[in-house]
């Protein structure tokens, strides 16, 4: 090895850069800990009060629950619903598992429909071809920031009198039409896994809602149904966040409007830079604001690239792997090979770059010539 290449640094870039995140604002982070610390105060103490006010608030929403994970704010929600066996529930293949899981757990039965090519959201053609009368609940995903088609979905589920339940797990601070993801169905649910656009440091969870009747009986669930205190009508669960993390989540919750505009502006980007190699950028629709919890392209060359990526320093995921309906755990559901084949597709061919508030101009410049050299290798472009 020569000395100019024991100098030349490698470049390692990541998918999201947490230490990065934790970096720019450790001071205040370290304050607000220590002052939980110091209080002695560690299960549902002023911070979650207050953090579920301001979370509220930024929804617009009359009432804010914390839970203990994104998944519980789904499962809560469900349970507070009386959603069980029986009983179906209408989603997509093409989400993270908790999403079908959560309906699983309850007993009742998801019934997977397929989302649009592009936009990778529920197609509401397809939501309504599947009700039965078993059906009690539609659950979109407004998957990696993007709302789903809150209009048609909300006119098909009064219709039909059902529920509607936001997975909004990814797209906090997203909106559609002008109003707040999770605020336009029945309840919206939110995940403060350290990944997601609001990350804490270890799990969270939230649920939001207009309803009162819902907020009661989340609020008993949470604490194993108890009301008052020791006294048990119902079965629930030991599902809060912890003090400590709201209040790191609230120093956090200070800054995303500012880093969803980062995420934006570099979204846009990488659509400009890539907009003339042949490579499927996100279709963002006009009338709602995409907040780019992932950046997602397709390729049929998806594996080839993924690992010329890897090779360059560059990390990139799949998301997701295996569409719900084809997970062995719901072989059960019979559904072929070919039976939502947008998802199977999607899964396929998706591959999520990195995109993170602070990755600078120069890595993402990095990272577009990396799949330009790739596509000049593979023929696919000059
Ligand atoms: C992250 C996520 C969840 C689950 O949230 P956890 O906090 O990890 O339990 C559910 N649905 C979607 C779409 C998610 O991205």
């Amino acid at each position: 090895m020569n000395d100019s290449m024991m100098t030349m640094e490698k470049k390692m870039i990541p998918l999201l850069d947490l230490k990065a995140s934790y970096q720019s604002i450790k001071e205040e982070l370290l304050q607000a800990a220590e002052q939980v610390l110091e209080k002695g105060h560690y299960i549902m103490g002023p911070e979650v009060l207050e953090f579920e006010r301001e979370i509220a608030q930024y929804i617009g929403v009359k009432y804010a629950i914390s839970v203990a994970n994104g998944t519980d704010a789904l499962l809560l929600t469900l349970d507070a619903l009386g959603i069980g066996p029986g009983d179906e529930v209408i989603t997509t293949p093409y989400t993270f598992f908790a999403t079908a899981e959560v309906i699983s757990r309850l007993g009742a039965t998801p019934v997977f429909v397929d989302i649009d090519r592009d936009t990778y959201l529920i197609q509401p053609e397809s939501i309504e071809q599947a009700i039965t009368p078993k059906t009690k609940a539609i659950i979109p995903v407004h998957l990696f920031g993007q709302p789903a088609d809150m209009d048609e979905i909300g006119r098909i589920a009064k219709e039909h009198g059902l529920h509607v339940i936001e997975d909004a797990c990814q797209a906090l601070g997203a909106s559609y039409q002008g109003k707040m993801a999770g605020s336009m169905g029945t309840a919206g649910c939110f995940s403060f896994f350290p990944t997601k656009n609001l990350g804490g440091f270890g799990d969270g969870g939230m649920i939001v809602t207009n309803d009162e009747a819902l907020y009661a009986k989340v609020k008993v669930l949470r604490v194993h149904g108890s009301n008052p205190k020791y006294y048990h009508a119902i079965l629930g669960y030991n599902s809060r966040l912890d003090e400590l993390q709201a209040a790191l989540l609230r120093v956090k919750l200070r800054k995303l409007p500012e880093w969803t505009t980062a995420r934006i502006q570099k979204a846009k980007c990488y659509d400009e830079l890539l907009a003339h190699l042949p490579i499927n950028r996100p279709a963002a629709n006009k009338d709602r604001e995409h907040v780019y919890h992932l950046y997602i392209i397709e390729t049929e060359h998806r594996d080839a690239l993924l690992a010329r990526l890897n090779a360059s320093g560059i990390d990139s995921g799949i998301y997701y792997p295996v569409p719900l309906h084809r997970q062995e755990v719901y072989r059960g559901l019979q559904y072929e090979e070919g039976s939502l084949p947008c998802s199977e597709d999607a899964a396929r061919y998706g591959l999520a770059l990195p995109l993170y508030p602070e990755l600078t101009d120069e890595d993402q410049q990095y990272v577009v010539d990396t799949i330009h050299t790739f596509c000049r290798e593979m023929g696919l472009s000059q």
